[in-house]
């Protein structure tokens, strides 16, 4: 198989995840949490993931000039993300995910995007060769101009959900969302000429064009420890499939088999899935 070419132009983030017995009230103080973190962020995931899947992979960001950048890009190195063209900021802090959650799984999350939304439409290389996948955690002024430069496939996680100009409907070859996202999206989506994925959760994913349902599928049963990533290995998985010219059921089913093993896993980047994991359970299933 010839390696795939993607570009991914999105957000870096170190999580810092402090779990505790409940979660605190505004003015309240919880103690006794324990402190994990984890490299995160949407783009920096998914570049991960298609590289997982074996695709060749460079990320365009902005990380900051202190020590939380290299911890938040150590995976992507590790696994041969193509970072030359991903920025240190002197000038601003790498983004930060504050993650809380309670005894029962519940969370709230404070994002501070540092560096992230200091990307800028002149970070974009000037040969965007490939295929491009964008979500919504830089500065939709610099999404817009990847999206406009684009030569190849390009893939919209249109998360999390915001306002976007509906020009980026019309160049999308493919927009992913979740059913959250979906509500927020309403009828615009249908609008859309290219596929629109709809995740699920456990339930799966279907794929739509104009409103009219493409195909579905189901993910393998899996005991699910950790959703986190999931998304981001369904986005990156469907990508490569779509661009190494499978069907569209056959591609959605490969997406949600790469999304259930993302949570049976804890944490994000950890849990993504390579692709021989990926094909090994879809023989099993
Ligand atoms: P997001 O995290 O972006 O809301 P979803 O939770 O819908 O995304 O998950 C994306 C995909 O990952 C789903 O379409 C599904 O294929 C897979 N997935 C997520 N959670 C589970 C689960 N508990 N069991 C099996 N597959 C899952």
């Amino acid at each position: 198989m010839s390696a795939t070419s993607i570009m991914v132009v999105g957000s870096v983030n170190l999580d810092f995840v402090a779990t505790a017995a409940s979660l605190p009230a505004p003015g309240e103080t919880v103690t006794g949490a324990s402190l994990a973190r984890h490299p995160g962020g949407k783009g920096a995931n998914q570049a991960l993931a298609a590289r997982r899947l074996g695709a060749e992979v460079r990320l365009v960001g902005r990380v900051g000039g202190d020590a939380m950048a290299d911890e938040a890009l150590r995976l992507l190195r590790a696994d041969g993300v193509d970072l030359s063209v991903c920025r240190v900021d002197a000038d601003a802090p790498t983004g930060v995910a504050l993650i809380a959650v309670g005894g029962g799984g519940e969370n709230q999350i404070v994002v501070a995007p540092g560096a992230n939304a200091r990307v800028l439409p002149g970070d974009l290389p000037s040969d965007p060769d490939g295929a491009l996948i964008a979500q919504l955690e830089l500065p939709v002024t610099t999404v817009v101009a990847a999206v406009d430069r684009a030569r190849g496939f390009v893939c919209l996680n249109l998360a999390p959900a915001a306002a976007v100009p509906e020009a980026l409907f019309a160049r999308a070859d493919l927009i992913v969302v979740n059913e959250t996202e979906a509500a927020f999206y309403g009828s615009g989506l249908e609008g859309a000429p290219g596929l629109v994925a709809v995740t699920l959760g456990a339930r799966g994913a279907r794929l739509l064009r104009g409103g009219r349902l493409v195909a579905s599928a189901a993910p393998p049963v899996v005991e699910a420890v950790d959703s986190t990533g999931a998304g981001d290995a369904f986005v990156a998985a469907l990508t490569v499939a779509l661009i190494e010219g499978r069907g569209a059921r056959e591609a959605l089913i490969f997406a949600c088999a790469a999304g259930a093993l993302a949570a049976t896993r804890p944490g994000a980047q950890p849990s993504l899935p390579r692709r021989a994991e990926v094909d090994a359970a879809l023989a099993g299933a």
